[in-house]
Order: C-alpha cells, then sequence, then structure tokens
C-alpha cells in the first residue's frame, strides 16, 4: 500500500515520491491508480468528506450509507411537534452518484485496520485513507428497563427515526397528559433540541387547547452548556409558563413502562407519552475498531484518529469537547478531505503558530414555529492546550434567528446534496 504518512518529514520524503508513482500509474489506468477512500456514513460529516474529495479528482471515494436517503435532524422538531411533513426534511443522494462517489448501501460491521471495512453481506472493501462519521448511538442500558420499552420511549436523535418521536406527539395532541421529554448529561447530539421539541410541542398544544403538560426531566441542574441557559429558561417562562414543567437535577435511572412511570432518585414522574433522550457513545463500530472508549479518540487539529495515522474521525462520534453539530461536522469533514488530498499529493502539514480555527457550530433552537435562538460557536486550538470555544448566543428568541434557521438548513442541504 502507498505510504502517506501524516508526519511532516515523512510526507516530504515519501510523499514526492507516492505522487510521483500515482502520476505515473494515471498514464496508464487514471481510475485503477487513484488512492482509495472510504467515507463510511452518508450524513453531515461524512458527506462533508465525500463532495470534498470527489470534487478534487484525486481520489476514488466510496461512501457507504445504509439508509437510501438523507433525512436531516436539525430543523426536523418542525416535524415532530406536527408543522412540517417528514419529507421537507428529507434529500436524495441522486447528485452524490453523479458526483462519481460509489456509494454502497450497507452497514459496516467490521473495520480491519490492515485497511480494509467489512460491511453487512460480507464483502470488504479496501481503503488507503477511511473517514469514518457514523455518528451516535445510544446507551440503553443506562436506564434499566429501557430495551424491553424502546418502542414506546422512542429518543429519535437519528436521522428516519423523528417518525416514532412525531406518533407519540400526536397521540399526546389529541389526548392530552404528561409527555415527559428527557434530557442526558452532556455530551450529547444538539444539546437545545430536547428544549426545542418541548417548545414546539407546548406551541401545538397552546393551538390545539391540548390539556396537559410538557414534562423536562433534565439531568442537569440548567440546559447546557452554560451560554445557552438563560435564553432557553427565558423562553420557557415567557412563553409556555402554562404548558411546560421545568424538573432540574433529575436523572432517570429505570422505567416501569406498566405503570407508565420514570423512577429518578428523588421519586417516579408518570408519563402518558415520552421522548426519552437517552445518554450517548459513539457506535459500537468505533469500539470494536479500538479507536476510542465512548467516543473515538482524535487529534487536533486533524481528526486523525490517535490510534491510526489512515483514519480519520469526524462528527459526532469524535470525542472532542467540540459541539456536537451538524455544520460543525460538515466543515470537519471538507476539512480532513483537504488533508488527505494533501497527504497525496505529499504536501507538507501546514506548521501553525498560534492558535488554529477549527470549523465552527451553528445551532438553532426553535422556540415557536416562526422564532428560534441561534447558537453560534467558534472552536480554536493551540498545541498542548484543550480547545476552546468562543459563543455567540442570541439573548432572546427572535423572528430573524427562526427565518435565519431556515435559510441555513436549505443553504447546507444544498451544500451536501444539491
Ligand atoms: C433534533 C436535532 C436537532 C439538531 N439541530 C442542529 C442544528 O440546528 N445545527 C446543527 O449544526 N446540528 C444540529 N443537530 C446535530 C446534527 O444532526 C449532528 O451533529 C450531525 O448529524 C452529526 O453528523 P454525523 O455525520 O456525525 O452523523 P449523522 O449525520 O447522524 O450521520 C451518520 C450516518 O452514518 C450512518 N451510519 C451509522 N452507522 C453506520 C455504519 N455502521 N455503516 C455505514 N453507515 C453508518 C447513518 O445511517 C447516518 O446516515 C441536531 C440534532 C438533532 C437530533
Amino acid at each position: 500500500m502507498p505510504d502517506f504518512s501524516s508526519s511532516r518529514r515523512a510526507v516530504v520524503g515519501a510523499g514526492v515520491a507516492t505522487a510521483a508513482a500515482w502520476v505515473a500509474g494515471c498514464a496508464v489506468s487514471p481510475k485503477a491508480a487513484r488512492p482509495r477512500v472510504v467515507v463510511v456514513g452518508g450524513g453531515w460529516g461524512g458527506l462533508g468528506a465525500a463532495r470534498t474529495l470527489a470534487t478534487s479528482g484525486q481520489v476514488a471515494v466510496t461512501m457507504i450509507e445504509p439508509n437510501d436517503r438523507f433525512m436531516s435532524c436539525p430543523l426536523s422538531a418542525h416535524y415532530v411537534a406536527g408543522f412540517g411533513r417528514e419529507a421537507d426534511y428529507q434529500r436524495s443522494y441522486a447528485n452524490i452518484d453523479r458526483q462519481g462517489i460509489q456509494r454502497v448501501r450497507e452497514r459496516v460491521t467490521e473495520i480491519d485496520r490492515s485497511a480494509a471495512v467489512v460491511v453487512a453481506g460480507g464483502q470488504r472493501i479496501g481503503y488507503d485513507f477511511l473517514v469514518l462519521s457514523p455518528g451516535i448511538d445510544y446507551m440503553e442500558e443506562a436506564v434499566q428497563g429501557y430495551a424491553a420499552a424502546r418502542e414506546q420511549l422512542p429518543v429519535g436523535f437519528r436521522a428516519f427515526e423523528q417518525a416514532a418521536v412525531r406518533r407519540q406527539v400526536d397521540a399526546f395532541l389529541e389526548r392530552g397528559g404528561e409527555f415527559v421529554i428527557t434530557v442526558p448529561k452532556p455530551p450529547l447530539r444538539c444539546p437545545p433540541a430536547p428544549y426545542e421539541r418541548a417548545f414546539l410541542i407546548a406551541a401545538q398544544m397552546k393551538r390545539r387547547g391540548t390539556k396537559g403538560k410538557v414534562i423536562i426531566v433534565d439531568a442537569s441542574p440548567n440546559p447546557m452548556p452554560m451560554p445557552i441557559a438563560a435564553p432557553i429558561v427565558g423562553a420557557m417562562k415567557s412563553l409556555y409558563a402554562a404548558q411546560i414543567e421545568y424538573v432540574t437535577n433529575t436523572e432517570v435511572s429505570a422505567v416501569d413502562i406498566g405503570r407508565r412511570l420514570l423512577v429518578t432518585p428523588t421519586g417516579d414522574i408518570g408519563f402518558t407519552a415520552a421522548n426519552m433522550v437517552l445518554p450517548m457513545r459513539a457506535p459500537a463500530l468505533i469500539r470494536s475498531a479500538r479507536l476510542g472508549e465512548r467516543w473515538a479518540a482524535v487529534k487536533l487539529p486533524s481528526f486523525l484518529s490517535q490510534a491510526d495515522d489512515k483514519i480519520y474521525v469526524v462528527g459526532d462520534a469524535q470525542g472532542t469537547p467540540l459541539p456536537k453539530s451538524g455544520h460543525l461536522a460538515f466543515g470537519c469533514g471538507k476539512q480532513v478531505a483537504a488533508d488527505i488530498v494533501r497527504r497525496i499529493a505529499g504536501q507538507p502539514a501546514p506548521v501553525a503558530s498560534g492558535p488554529v480555527t477549527l470549523p465552527g457550530a451553528i445551532c438553532w433552537a426553535a422556540v415557536t414555529h416562526d422564532e428560534a435562538i441561534m447558537i453560534n460557536v467558534t472552536p480554536s486550538v493551540e498545541a498542548g492546550q484543550p480547545p476552546k470555544l468562543a459563543f455567540q448566543v442570541d439573548p432572546r428568541h427572535n423572528k430573524a434567528s427562526g427565518q435565519g434557521s431556515l435559510q441555513w438548513g436549505d443553504s447546507m442541504w444544498n451544500q451536501m446534496l444539491g
């Protein structure tokens, strides 16, 4: 296999020779000679990587993704609460196919770190570089009794799972009662999302005159991270004091689905319907390949695996303190693709003389169907230091951010799949 070492010295030496070899190979058989990059996951991070790699024309790109189309988690709270159609948040992979990316509709079951992935059908797909962006898994074992109650207590924090939550919401809006949304301790995918769902369900209660309440059961003392706490709690109090009850410092340890009770150290909480947001971790694929424990261990600013010089991990599966945001995942996918192209070309790694700005995050918390809170995070990192996160958060929900969130969604989906 060609040597695309990431160290500056090795890249300059081996890289020049390697690039020459590829050029020579291209003259004979361009396709066969191109280095192979496999991207696991056709979500936010995977699409950022796959598109950028394909645009470079320097590599043969394979994207492995079990779903036949894309569905967005960002903005899907509107659908979950009955304000939109599921199809509004879905897009086709047709332009990925047109771009020459080989799309394999399978699930990767194993990473053989000698340079191949194995898919559910048993096929081995070899790579020179591997980009992993498989998203998250739920820690079902954290809540006793959850596995048996899964169907009735959906999390819905992964693409296409939103429909199961929508069914719970529809039943609640029809009949009333107590709709419980749990919030685990961080880190979690899109921390404002559970509150956003509560807001939009409460907005529907007002519109439809549903009797009952939404109970947010939060394992933390306030919405986390701290910069989002004031505007989220402010919206809760100013708009939904009659609809939302906010229970803090309360971690759910078990569920009694027969009696419809959540068990917590401070007493049981009854529910008619629930959206149980569980603690999260990287998918098992990451752990079984020894790329990390709860999350994949990566180096910053490169997002290269700490365990393997040919593997990059981006998106929510990576375990840095960066926000788990689609915007950031997409930016990191693009960044690692550029790094792979650089390594293949035998170019030296850029040497930073100060803090390096990393791809940023933009999360939106819809508060009504028209208004939202914008949460903008700019991360940076300096050698030997933990990353720094600079927050810019709307002090209060507003219509401009409501509009901005929709424009952002269109623009991102277009960049990923248009
Ligand atoms: C309700 C909600 C609201 C959100 N709002 C925002 C927002 O406003 N702004 C924002 O930036 N982010 C938001 N996010 C977060 C955003 O969705 C995630 O950060 C983003 O999806 C992470 O990208 P990813 O590539 O890591 O994972 P994903 O986008 O989940 O993609 C992972 C892909 O990998 C595939 N996959 C998984 N396992 C395998 C396997 N073994 N083999 C092959 N393929 C596999 C999956 O099918 C999936 O398509 C929100 C999330 C939620 C749940």
